[in-house]
């Protein structure tokens, strides 16, 4: 397979939050894997910045040993590490004072690619984005990357968007959804958009219900009171879920530029329906039993330090869109921590034939489904009917076209990037196409918010259901009364 990528320029980033787990775990092995792939341009800078008081040789350190822990150890020449290593800096900064600042700005090219990540808590990003221009740090072609989460409600995330917007033009900023990085998603807009099988039949006449489907099998601990403030809603469907549904719903863009799908996807966005509280599932895993057992799974109660709490480790929701093309097509979403296995998918289920000629396949008959996995082993599946084969008439039965990406395309599937890989390399580029812009996200916590303030006001509790199951049996029946059924979570 040649492979056409386009080339990048040198370029300068500078990475807030390189002692955090992030940088460790994903930005700077993820940058390593880019330049093992001759992405990187010679002359390129990476600066680590941080409050954490440390020499340049020791933050090199810590990076090495990143990629030692989280690079595959086929991919670790020693020698390519040094190489990387050599393009590292560290400036100590605190986001808040004003020391630092200089050395920083002594280190960025201003003739180079400038793009400064901000991998903090949110509550930084305007004392960044404030200190990068006080300091003329960052120039009118500067980029600046956040993370989620952005905002925890619509009013946060207004407020997020007008601190960065006082220094930053919105072409400038870069909102990561890390879903979006990941090959299936892009895949999903190729399969749509690049094929004429799908597209005339990608709507409410062919097309019965979608579901989309995000299941974990860890639980919250480690991160329990962080996770408790925010709960399956915040932390998944408004932002990664929602992506996804964009993917699924959207218009044909008129071109693959930033504006033009970012349009589409507001559009969707827009056209959601408020959900009633009776078409929605919430959930809080169950601990094992206690008995003599030294190690036993807690609870999402003790998880989260929180006796009380009433978040959701488990959401179900059908969603409906009010357009043309959706009309009486649901869309059901569900995600949940400590469910039976880890899986992320969306599965698109197809209507019926009009008119069934085959007497004999009476009561065989089942819908055709496309399937894309995004986890595990990404890829497709098309499940049809055909005849199941030998004599004794006209049976029908149900195949699976499958395609795993990795099998499929060989070498260059196995080593597909990364999600944080491919959005990092299009910053650098400049295509804003896989972040969300700011309306975007405002528009997703305008239809997030009223669900989540009726729950508040209703003191809505969660369902129990037990670890390892596919969660609160009540989520089964928000599909059953619609003469439906979730796929298996295998
Ligand atoms: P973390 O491990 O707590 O790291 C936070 C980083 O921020 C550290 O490097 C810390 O270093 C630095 N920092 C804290 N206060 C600072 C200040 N006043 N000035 C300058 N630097 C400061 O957090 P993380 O998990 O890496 O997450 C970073 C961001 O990514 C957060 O917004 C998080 O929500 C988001 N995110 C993380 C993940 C993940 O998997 N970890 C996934 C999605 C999104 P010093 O203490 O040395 O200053």
């Amino acid at each position: 397979m040649v492979s056409r990528v386009i080339p990048v320029e040198p370029f300068d980033l500078v990475i807030f939050g390189a002692t955090g787990d992030l940088a460790n775990r994903k930005i700077f092995p993820g940058l390593f894997r880019r330049f093992l792939s001759g992405q990187i341009p010679d002359g390129s800078r990476m600066i680590g910045a941080a409050r954490t008081e440390q020499s340049r040789e020791i933050f090199q350190d810590q990076i090495r040993q990143a990629i030692r822990t989280f690079v595959k150890p086929d991919k670790q020449d020693a020698k390519q590490i040094e190489t990387f290593i050599d393009c590292l800096h560290y400036v100590a900064i605190d986001a808040r004072g004003d020391a630092g600042w200089p050395e920083l700005k002594e280190l960025i090219r201003p003739d180079v690619v400038n793009a400064f990540y901000f991998s903090v808590a949110p509550a930084l990003f305007g004392d960044l984005a404030e200190r990068l221009k006080t300091h003329a740090i960052a120039g009118s072609d500067a980029r600046i990357v956040v993370e989620k989460p952005f905002g925890r409600d619509l009013a946060s995330a207004r407020a997020l968007n007008k601190s960065l917007a006082e220094y930053f033009e919105e072409q400038q900023i870069y909102r990561i959804d890390h879903y979006l990085g990941k090959e299936t998603v892009q895949n999903l807009m190729a399969v749509r958009f690049a094929n004429i099988l799908f597209e005339p039949i990608w709507n409410s006449q062919y097309i019965d219900h979608v579901q989309i489907t995000v299941a974990e099998t860890v639980g919250v601990g480690g991160r329990g009171s962080y996770y408790d403030k925010s709960g399956a809603m915040r932390d998944m469907v408004q932002n990664h879920m929602m992506q996804l549904l964009c993917m699924i719903a959207m218009e044909p863009p008129y071109h693959f530029d930033p504006d033009a799908v970012r349009d589409e996807k507001l559009k969707v966005i827009r056209a959601l329906q408020p959900v009633p509280a009776g078409d929605i599932v919430r959930g809080q895993y169950l601990g094992e039993p206690r008995d003599d057992k030294t190690e036993r799974m807690p609870g999402y109660l003790e998880d989260s330090e929180n006796p009380e709490s009433l978040t959701e480790s488990y959401l179900a929701m059908r969603v409906n869109i009010a357009n043309w093309r959706w009309k009486n097509t649901p869309f059901y979403l569900r995600t949940g921590k400590r469910l039976r296995a880890r899986t992320s998918e969306i599965a698109i289920t197809f209507k019926e034939p009009p008119h069934s000629i085959f007497d004999e396949a009476e009561g065989t008959w089942q819908p055709n489904q496309l399937v894309i996995r995004l986890q595990p082993n990404e890829g497709m599946n098309l499940k049809m009917m055909i005849k199941e084969p030998g004599p004794g008439g006209m049976r029908l039965v149900q195949v699976p076209l499958d395609m795993s990406f990795a099998e499929a395309l060989g070498e260059g599937g196995a080593d597909m990037p990364d999600a944080y890989e491919r959005l990092i390399m299009d910053v650098i580029r400049g295509n804003q196409t896989l972040f969300m812009r700011g309306d975007e996200v405002e528009a997703a916590w305008a239809w997030t918010d009223p669900i989540i303030a009726d729950w508040d006001a209703r003191g809505d509790k969660p369902r129990p259901y037990d670890s390892g199951t596919s969660g609160p049996d009540d989520a089964l029946m928000l599909m059953h009364r619609d003469g439906r059924r979730w796929r298996h979570i295998k």
